[in-house]
């Protein structure tokens, strides 16, 4: 398939050459590949650095094509935070422009945490990069974040580890508000349909199934034959959940279809790829956590426990 990527080529060849080293009077800029990690690089950096997006709130980070200012911002940039395990198929073109003034630090690569591997669709049988939907695996990024910058800023290394260490703790803490959020939900309801197949890792952490139209990390998005698989789930699942769900960053032509269908509610958005915009409901992580939670409990049953 022809993909227009001439200008990308051109711009990453201006940006090689004139990359400057940084030096001691050059503060350290770093870009995080989509908000949910921008977010997380700016709890441990704060002020101490320059932190800047490729993929801004709203947009759908497997889906993202390099534009001419992030191009520019890159050229800027001495480390790139990305998460891998397939996330962001369009990191091929960042790499092209790596070189020793432009670090990329593959977070979920290097999280000392368990990945899951992807059960269906074209990624089968690779690790499931949506980590960061478990607090835990967003404390294992804290670390990866804070062990990445104090190596830059060795003279800050103790303000960081600092702000990593509360940042885990405020994790500790939202971990147990989700929990406490959901407990009302019968064990027969705790089953979240969404359009991509991102909630592995939530499903794991709090006691849910998950199942997705289609697999993970798909730069396509759901066939006919991957409707009716979901279609044929649903028609052979007793009891059925109540509610079916749809993502911020996702269109919501099939999971709409579905809920016609079955003629089961469709609730929603729930944050996975993005945060919301700074005056939305998940303007950062732990908004985004308490946000979809609260959701789920509505849609699931929690609220019939009070
Ligand atoms: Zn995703």
């Amino acid at each position: 398939m022809y993909k227009p990527f001439t200008w990308v080529s051109t711009l990453l060849f201006v940006a090689l050459v004139s990359a400057a080293p940084a030096n001691a009077s050059t503060p350290l800029n770093v870009i995080a590949s989509f908000s949910i990690l921008e977010d997380l690089v700016k709890r441990v950096a704060g002020d101490l650095v320059s932190v800047n997006v490729i993929v801004p709130a709203g947009n759908d980070v497997h889906r993202w094509e390099l534009t001419p200012p992030n191009v520019l911002a890159l050229e800027e940039t001495h480390i790139v935070f990305y998460n891998g395990l397939g996330l962001e198929p369009w990191m091929r073109h960042v790499e092209a422009m790596s070189d020793e003034q432009l670090m990329l630090v593959n977070v979920a690569k290097k999280a000392d945490y368990a990945p899951l591997t992807i059960s269906t669709g074209q990624y089968q049988g690779q690790p499931d990069p949506h980590m960061w939907m478990d607090p835990t695996g967003a404390a294992a990024y804290i670390d990866v974040i804070a062990e990445t910058l104090a190596e830059h800023l060795p003279e800050q290394a103790d303000v960081l580890y600092a702000r990593a260490e509360e940042a885990r703790k405020a994790l500790v803490i939202l971990s147990q508000a989700v929990q406490e959020r959901l407990e009302g939900i019968p064990q027969t309801n705790r089953t979240l349909l969404t359009s991509e197949a991102g909630f592995g890792y939530f499903a794991r952490a709090f006691g849910f199934e998950a199942q997705g139209v289609w697999g993970v990390n798909h730069e396509t998005q759901g066939s006919a034959q991957a409707m009716a698989k979901m279609s044929e789930y649903l028609a052979d699942k007793r009891p059925r959940p109540s509610a079916l769900f749809f993502e911020s960053t996702t269109a919501n032509i099939h999971m709409d279809a579905l809920a016609r269908e079955t003629g089961l509610p469709l609730a929603g958005p729930l944050y996975v790829d993005s945060l919301s915009r700074a005056d939305g409901p998940a303007a950062n992580y732990f908004a985004m956590m308490r946000h979809n939670a609260e959701v789920l409990h509505k849609a699931l049953g929690g609220a019939r426990a009070e």
